[in-house]
């Protein structure tokens, strides 16, 4: 088993570390907030005094934070100063590929081995340890990350060269984004045009339109297995993350010169859904936006 330095124990990081710990490492944690730091400590990891206290000695690196300024700053601050030559430095965090790509560049510059590693899935596969992971780094790099990152998921795939597991990420939510509004508004026009809902699901979830929003994670409360939908639309993935995601595909689209029209007005949608104030709802919440939208 071996020293792993984790840094950030939010929503996702603190189950990832306890995984770890879980697994038999010897996890030295580290976040700003002194309540997640507590919380590591109770889930079997040694709190450290800073972010170098945690990474100096350690085998591997994961960082796990809100967003590609603050892995910029880890890295350039702590990361590379501190790190062991020998060191796998592996970002979960979900940023922009550029970031991605020159944080990687800068630490094969100083002779280390970093990859990018986003995951799917939220809160509670971070706490089962059954996050899927989307790798982007050289063949090397993906041999040293995969057997920390297995501790905490339940697939790890090598996306290709580095920045390519964030690549993956936002073309996934952007999918995803999309997908869950055209579920959402297929839903609402079947209640308009007089379907009972259950019936519309039990046709469209054996046929064509069949998708993973309708079937594991039905916007319709009552309708397919129990969804966010159940809860009224609490907890699950926040729209206001969802969001964060579609920013990050639009970025991502425009310096690619890539077309993506249901993408980019999948992102207005969440703009306008998290501007009323509902980002801390369930992504799925967005029906209700729809049902009450009032047309012609
Ligand atoms: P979070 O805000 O709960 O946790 C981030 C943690 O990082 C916080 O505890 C914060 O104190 C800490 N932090 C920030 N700057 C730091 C620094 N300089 N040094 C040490 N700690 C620092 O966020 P989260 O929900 O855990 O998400 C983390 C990442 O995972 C994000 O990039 C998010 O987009 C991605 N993600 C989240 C989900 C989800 O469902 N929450 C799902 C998939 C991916």
């Amino acid at each position: 088993m071996a020293r792993v330095a984790f840094i950030g124990l939010g929503n996702m990081g603190g189950g990832m570390a306890a995984n770890l710990a879980k697994a038999g490492h010897d996890v030295r944690a580290f976040d700003l907030s002194a309540d997640a730091l507590e919380r590591a400590r109770l889930a079997g990891c040694l709190p450290a005094e800073d972010a170098a206290g945690a990474i100096k000695g350690a085998e591997a690196i994961v960082t796990m934070l809100p967003a590609g300024k603050h892995v910029d700053s880890v890295y350039s601050e702590t990361v590379f100063e501190h790190a062991d030559p020998a060191a796998i430095l592996i970002d979960c965090s979900t940023i922009d590929v550029d970031t991605a790509r020159r944080v990687a560049e800068a630490a094969q510059a100083r002779g280390l081995l970093a990859v990018d590693a986003p995951v799917s899935g939220g809160i509670a596969a971070a706490n089962a340890g059954t996050l899927t992971f989307m790798v982007g780094g050289t063949e090397q790099g993906f041999a040293r990350a995969e057997p920390f990152l297995a501790d905490m998921g339940k697939a790890v795939i090598h996306a290709g060269a580095s920045g390519s597991g964030q690549a993956a990420k936002v073309c996934n939510n952007m999918l995803l984004g999309a997908e869950m509004i055209a579920t959402c508004e297929a839903f609402v026009l079947a209640e308009k045009l007089g379907l009972d809902l259950q019936k519309f699901y039990d046709i469209a979830s054996v046929s064509s339109g069949q998708s993973w929003s309708m079937t594991s994670y039905c916007p319709v409360p009552g309708v397919g297995p129990e969804s966010p939908a159940d809860r009224d639309y609490q907890g699950g993935f926040a729209a206001a993350l969802m969001l964060k995601d579609l920013r990050l595909a639009m970025e991502a689209a425009a310096n690619a010169c890539a077309d993506t029209p249901m993408g980019a007005r999948a992102a207005e949608l969440y703009e306008e859904f998290v501007a009323q104030g509902h980002g801390a709802k369930d992504f799925s919440g967005i029906i209700q936006r729809l049902r009450d939208q009032k047309v012609g």
